[in-house]
C-alpha cells in the first residue's frame, strides 16, 4: 500500500499545485492547463482571481471550453498585473479608438471613391466638347461643371447621358 501511494504521487506536480504547496492528483482540474514549465500562468491567475475561484470556474465549464477559459484568465490576469486600474479594458478602448479611426478613414476614401466615379462619368459624358475647359480644371466639382453645361449640347446627348447614368 505504501509503495503504491508513493508512486501516486511521485509525478512532477502541476504549476498550480507547486505554488499551492498540495499534491497533484491524477484528475487534477489545473494539470492539463498550467503545466511545470510555464509557472507564471498560474502565479499571476492565482494573484488576481484567487486559485478557489479558478478552480470553481474550470470545474463549472465543459471540458473543451477549459482551454479557452484558461487563455482568457490569463489574458486578463497579466493585463490587470500590468495595468492595475484598468486591466484589458485598457487594450479594449486602445483597439476601440483604433476602430474608430479606421472607420472614419474607410468613411474618407469611399467618399473619395464615389468623387473619383463621378468625375470619371462628367468626363466621359463630356466625351464630345473637348473644347470646354480640360478635366483637370473642370474635374474638381463636377456637378458644377455639369449643371452649367451648355443646355444645347445637354439635350442633344440627353439618349447617351441615360445610357452614362444607370
Ligand atoms: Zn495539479
Amino acid at each position: 500500500m505504501k509503495e503504491s501511494s508513493r508512486k501516486q504521487g511521485a509525478p512532477s506536480p502541476c504549476a498550480a499545485c507547486k505554488l499551492l504547496r498540495r499534491r497533484c492528483a491524477e484528475d487534477c482540474v489545473f494539470a492539463p492547463y498550467f503545466p511545470a514549465d510555464e509557472p507564471h500562468k498560474f502565479a499571476s491567475v492565482h494573484k488576481v482571481f484567487g486559485a478557489s475561484n479558478v478552480n470553481k470556474m474550470l470545474q463549472e465549464l465543459p471540458e473543451h471550453h477549459r482551454g479557452d477559459a484558461v487563455s482568457s484568465m490569463v489574458y486578463e490576469a497579466n493585463a490587470r498585473v500590468r495595468d492595475p486600474v484598468y486591466g484589458c479594458v485598457g487594450a479594449i478602448s486602445s483597439l476601440q479608438q483604433q476602430i474608430d479611426m479606421l472607420q472614419a478613414q474607410l468613411a474618407l476614401a469611399q467618399a473619395e471613391v464615389v468623387h473619383l466615379r463621378m468625375r470619371q462619368l462628367s468626363s466621359t459624358a463630356n466625351y464630345n466638347t473637348p473644347e470646354n475647359a480640360s478635366p483637370s480644371s473642370r474635374g474638381r466639382q463636377p456637378h458644377h461643371a455639369k449643371s452649367h453645361f451648355n443646355m444645347d449640347m445637354a439635350m442633344e446627348e440627353a439618349n447617351v447621358d441615360d445610357s452614362f447614368w444607370p
